[in-house]
């Protein structure tokens, strides 16, 4: 078997961690992982992250009623995203012809776009307990200003969810919600980790409307790298 590129490790890091790859691709990636630092560190870093987790999810489940709490404001989030679903099948009717051309047109870009050192046009941040949230905010903004066009997305889990709270303020007292509504007027996402509200017995309702909630802030950082070739940055 040739030897796997960067560009190949990276989505399969997070399946690797999740023991969900087959022999022959878990050596393939081992083997990329032994010569190559940076994926060594990627690796690194979600398999703390999974460490993490499964700790958190032996915690005492939480009460019933807040459980179904959690679970309707997830289905609200679904409802919310289906007409973007509807709008994909449509396109998805365009004649092949049409397609065809289109993705002729659009390959190039991509493969360029993928392998650009430090071109990376969509970012995942990660947020937890150790970021000091008023600077993560700082950055992200400087960055969006930095890289117009950016697709950026803060998952925040942990103790991190913390500044996604109503009435949440930094320690001069500035609300925390101004700052999260500037940039989500530009474009940037936040997503609150279901599983830590549960475990924290956080009620659904304290999190601001102008964050999302998604049922595992772990699993949405790797959905984000392995199927939308988003980039990691931990904040
Ligand atoms: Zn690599």
């Amino acid at each position: 078997m040739t030897a796997l590129t960067c560009a190949q490790a990276r989505p399969l890091v997070q399946a690797y961690v999740d023991g969900e790859l087959d022999t022959a691709a878990s050596l393939a990636l081992e083997r990329h992982l032994a010569r190559c630092e940076a994926c060594r560190a990627e690796h690194g870093t979600l398999r703390r992250l999974r460490a993490a987790v499964g700790a958190g999810l032996t915690a005492e489940p939480a009460p019933a009623a807040l459980r179904r709490a959690i679970g309707r404001r997830l289905r609200a989030e679904r409802e919310r995203a289906r007409p973007w679903r509807l709008r994909t099948r449509a396109l998805v009717a365009v004649p092949a012809a049409i397609l065809v051309a289109a993705a002729a047109l659009a390959l190039a870009p991509i493969a360029y776009e993928r392998l650009a050192p430090g071109g990376a046009e969509k970012i995942v941040y990660h947020v937890n307990e150790t970021t000091d949230p008023a600077t993560a905010l700082r950055n992200i903004a400087n960055h969006v200003q930095s890289a117009p066009g950016l697709k950026a997305v803060v998952v925040a889990h942990n103790n991190g969810i913390d500044f996604l709270l109503a009435g949440a303020r930094d320690k001069d007292g500035e609300p925390f919600a101004v700052r999260v509504a500037a940039l989500k007027s530009q474009g940037v996402d936040f997503r609150v980790c279901g599983n830590t509200l549960a475990r924290r017995e956080i009620d659904p309702r304290r999190v601001i409307p102008a964050a999302k909630l998604v049922p595992s802030g772990v699993a949405e950082i790797g959905r984000l790298q392995a199927k939308e070739g988003y980039a990691y940055m931990r904040l």
